[in-house]
């Protein structure tokens, strides 16, 4: 499977937590994060992460075209529901798009937990 990361700023801890609890699990799969968020991760676990662009700069966008041409199999997009986000418009076409090819994306860590434990 190819498995998207994506967390916005404040949520950014919540996604290496993850990670690191579930090593095991995402090695056996292709990575690929928008830019920020796949650096940390890369950092924190060793994991091979393709980083596309950071989110505000057209990451979210990049993987959307993942989506769209059928390479994204899960998204994993902690996203942080209290503050504005800049690319907004980004980030809601990125879900309307795991909608429209119904991709499973998980936007909080108890959704994605139960995605994992169907990985297992
Ligand atoms: P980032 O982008 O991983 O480059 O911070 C995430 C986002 O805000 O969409």
């Amino acid at each position: 499977m190819n498995i998207a990361l994506i967390a916005h700023d404040k949520k950014k801890d919540k996604i290496v937590e993850f990670c690191k609890k579930h090593v095991a699990i995402l090695k056996q799969h292709g990575l690929f994060a928008t830019g920020t968020t796949g650096t940390i991760v890369k950092e924190a676990t060793n994991l091979p992460v393709h980083c596309f662009k950071s989110g505000p700069l057209g990451g979210d966008q990049e993987i959307g075209a993942q989506v769209a041409n059928g390479k994204m199999d899960m998204i994993i997009f902690f996203r942080d529901p209290l503050t504005a986000q800049p690319h907004e418009p980004d980030v809601s076409a990125l879900f309307r798009l795991s909608d429209v090819y119904e991709i499973p994306l998980a936007s909080n860590p108890k959704t994605a937990e139960l995605f994992f434990h169907s990985l297992k």
